[in-house]
C-alpha cells in the first residue's frame, strides 16, 4: 500500500488511505476532494485506485492480481458517488469454482453497502466472459460503462474518454502538473453491451428484476428454529437480501472473527447458474476488504441461513470451510418463507 500511494500526490494520500479504514470504500465526499484537487473525472479517479483494489487481491493459484472499482448509483448533488472496491480470492487446493472474481467483489462491496445497483466499473484486466454475465446480471439493459487500463483497450468501437477528459480539463485551465499519475493516459471506457452482445439475461428466465435493485430487501424468511444468537440473526438478514429470483435458494452467511468484528454475505445468483456468487465467499471478500490482513484462521464461527430450494449452499460450503479452518464447523439453520 505504501508503494502504491506514493503514486499519488501528497495532498491526496489522506483520502486514498482511508480506503483500508473504510472496508474498502471511498466516500463521494472524498471522491470529489480528490477529483477537485487533481482536476480529473472521477471515471479517471477509478482507474487510478484499481493499484490499491488489486492490493487486496489472494491469488495462491494463479498469482494474478486482479482490482476493480465500481461506481455506486446514488449520487451526491455535486455528481459523486461512493466507490467501492474488489479483488480476485483463490482458495490454494480447492476447487477453481470457489474463486471469486475481482469484479464480483467489487459489486458484492457496493451490494453489502446497500447501494441500489453500480452504474460503471473499472477493472485492471479485461473483464472474462464469466464476470460479463454476473455484471449483466446487475445492469441488464441498461447502459454499464466497464473503464480498462489503456493497454486492454479491447475493441475499435470504445470511446476514448481521455480525449473528452482533455478538453474538459483545457476548459477549466486544471492545476495538476505536479500529479505523479498520468490519469488523462490510462482511461478508457466501453459498454457491457459490447462486451457482451446479444447477451443470455434474466428475462429469458422470467425474471424481471435485476441483481442489487432494492426489490430484493426482504426474501420473508423466518428461522425454523428461531434463536437469539446475534450472528444468527445477522445471517438471516443476509439471506432476506440475498437475490435468489431462479431457484428462491435463499443465503446468508456471517462470520465472526477471533477479535469479535463480524461480517456477513450474501447469495447472488445468476441466470446463467455457474457466474453465481455463494454466501460464504461473499462472506469472505467482506472480511478481506475490512482489513487485508485478516485471513480465514481468523475466523471463530461461521453461520450460514439457508432455505434449501431446488439447490443448496451446504455441503459445499462446509467442505469449504473445513479446508481453510480445521477447527470450526458451519453451524447451519434452515429458513422458511413466511406465509403471506
Ligand atoms: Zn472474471
Amino acid at each position: 500500500m505504501t508503494n502504491i500511494l506514493s503514486d499519488f500526490p501528497d495532498e491526496v494520500r489522506p483520502d486514498i488511505s482511508s480506503i483500508r479504514e473504510n472496508n474498502g470504500v471511498l466516500s463521494a465526499q472524498k471522491c470529489k476532494h480528490i477529483c477537485e484537487l487533481l482536476s480529473i473525472e472521477i471515471e479517471c479517479l477509478m482507474v487510478a485506485l484499481l493499484p490499491i483494489a488489486a492490493s487486496y487481491s489472494k491469488a495462491p493459484i494463479s498469482s494474478f492480481q486482479v482490482g476493480a472499482v465500481a461506481r455506486g448509483l446514488n449520487t451526491s448533488s455535486e455528481g459523486y458517488s461512493n466507490l467501492y472496491l474488489g479483488a480476485n480470492y483463490e482458495f490454494e487446493n480447492q476447487a477453481l469454482c470457489h474463486s471469486l472474481h475481482a469484479e464480483q467483489a467489487a459489486i458484492s462491496n457496493a451490494w453489502l453497502h446497500d447501494e441500489p445497483s453500480v452504474t460503471s466499473l473499472a477493472t485492471s484486466a479485461a473483464p472474462c466472459g464469466h464476470c460479463r454475465q454476473f455484471l449483466y446480471e446487475v445492469s441488464g439493459n441498461k447502459p454499464f460503462s466497464i473503464l480498462m487500463p489503456k493497454s486492454f483497450l479491447l475493441s475499435p468501437e470504445a470511446i476514448d474518454i481521455s480525449k473528452s477528459q482533455s478538453q474538459n480539463n483545457k476548459d477549466r485551465n486544471h492545476k495538476n502538473k505536479k500529479s505523479k499519475v498520468d490519469f488523462e493516459k490510462n482511461c478508457h471506457s466501453i459498454n457491457l453491451a459490447t462486451l457482451l452482445p446479444a447477451a443470455f439475461g434474466p428475462m429469458d428466465l422470467g425474471c424481471d428484476r435485476l441483481l442489487m435493485e432494492p426489490g430484493f430487501g426482504s426474501n420473508n424468511l423466518h428461522l425454523v428454529d428461531q434463536s437469539d444468537d446475534e450472528l444468527v440473526n445477522k445471517a438471516l438478514k443476509a439471506a432476506n437480501f440475498c437475490y435468489a429470483p431462479y431457484t428462491e435458494n435463499f443465503v446468508g452467511c456471517a462470520l465472526q472473527m477471533n477479535d469479535g468484528e463480524i461480517f456477513t454475505g450474501r447469495y447472488a445468483e445468476n441466470v446463467a447458474h455457474n457466474p453465481s456468487l455463494s454466501a460464504f465467499t461473499s462472506a469472505l471478500s467482506h472480511m478481506t476488504m475490512s482489513n487485508v490482513n485478516n485471513t480465514s484462521e481468523n475466523i471463530a464461527r461461521v453461520v450460514m441461513v439457508e432455505q434449501a430450494k431446488k439447490s443448496c449452499q451446504r455441503h459445499a460450503t462446509s467442505i469449504l470451510l473445513a479446508a481453510l479452518n480445521q477447527d470450526i464447523r458451519l453451524e447451519y439453520h434452515m429458513a422458511a418463507a413466511l406465509d403471506h
